[in-house]
């Protein structure tokens, strides 16, 4: 096994920072955080370095041993310059170049890159994917989003905007998605959009089994869903099994367009593993072939709550690799 070697990932969010040191086989050796809740990035930047620093000082590993950082950055940003431009939920934040920046506070390179592609890549080089040279991770979560591996390859697509799957339409009359279109996937699935609409709907409800367990409408989340779906009532499954439906006709397609070894899937497969993937095994085959189907491995991912301390790190390594410094785990 060739040498390893440390690397850092930067996971930015809104409320905080997290700050991750792992080695090049994927075990994480420290972590921490730095709050980002309404700050300015002039303040949280030299906070993110030393934190940083610390975390190498701490482990007993030198900065010269650092050979790459990841970052795992918010949407929108500006792909080719390394730029995070304006996030919703970062008002202080704008055009901010934080890949040159740790770059050259942290004296390496810098990689960057967004969510749900740090996912994948996670779950590709240290997870659910490890060998395979066709991959989807697909985020189901409160909202739908993939990461897309194809001929051991990461795909950006023109505009750094492929694997936008949660906007696939499934229902052209379907409800208005915040991206504009109608009936998009994550207009239909997302966590968000279910727990808006049962949040109204059931609002007259107060004596279902979804009201009894949320108090109010407002607390009408997919956890509430599915603890009444757990407990069998029937207009709980009634919702569960419409959602299931569509969640394996997106699936089928993800499945014959691109015909991958794996699929991982995100939150809800791992916190609902029970009630969801033996439905979604079950109806998948309605909606792909069985001959793709029968060599793809759908699985929630195996990084579980580590994912997200991970990725910034595994972004650091394919970029290396990217470059022919670096192989991959097998
Ligand atoms: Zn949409």
């Amino acid at each position: 096994m060739a040498d390893l070697f440390p690397v850092l990932g930067f996971d930015i969010g809104g409320t905080k920072i997290a700050v991750s040191l792992l080695l090049s086989d994927g075990s994480l050796i420290a972590s921490s955080r730095v709050s980002n809740h309404n700050r300015a990035p002039e303040d949280v930047l030299p906070e993110i370095v030393a934190a940083a620093k610390k975390l190498l000082a701490d482990t007993g590993y030198s900065q010269d041993s650092l050979k790459a950082v990841g970052i795992c950055a918010p949407s929108p940003f500006d792909f080719e310059k390394g730029v995070i431009l304006n996030p919703v939920n970062m008002p202080e934040w704008r055009n901010v170049p934080i890949r040159e920046y740790l770059a050259d506070a942290l004296h390496t390179r810098a990689f960057f890159d967004n969510d749900a592609n740090a996912s994948v890549l996670a779950e590709w080089l240290f997870g659910a994917g490890v060998g395979a040279k066709n991959m989807l991770y697909i985020a189901l979560s409160t909202g739908i989003g993939s990461g897309i591996i194809a001929n051991e390859h990461l795909v950006r697509g023109e505009t750094c905007d492929a694997g936008e799957v949660g906007h696939m339409i499934l229902e052209p009359d379907g409800p208005l998605c915040q991206c504009g279109l109608r009936g998009c996937w994550e207009s239909l699935c997302g966590g968000r959009a279910i727990a808006r609409r049962l949040q109204k709907e059931l609002a007259e409800y107060p004596d279902c089994r979804i009201m009894q367990l949320a108090g109010t409408p407002g607390k009408i989340d997919m956890k509430i869903l599915a603890a009444a779906v757990r407990e069998d009532d029937p207009m709980a499954c009634a919702v569960w099994d419409e959602m299931m439906e569509r969640d394996a006709r997106a699936i089928g397609m993800l499945i014959n367009i691109f015909n991958p070894q794996v699929i991982a899937l995100g939150t809800i497969a791992i916190e609902c593993e029970s009630i969801f993937m033996p439905l979604l095994h079950e109806r998948i085959r309605k909606y792909a072939w069985k001959k793709t189907a029968s060599v793809c491995t759908v699985t929630p991912g195996k990084l579980g709550h580590k994912l997200g301390e991970i990725s910034g790190g595994a972004i650091a390594l394919y970029g290396l690799y990217e470059n022919g410094e670096w192989e991959l785990p097998r």
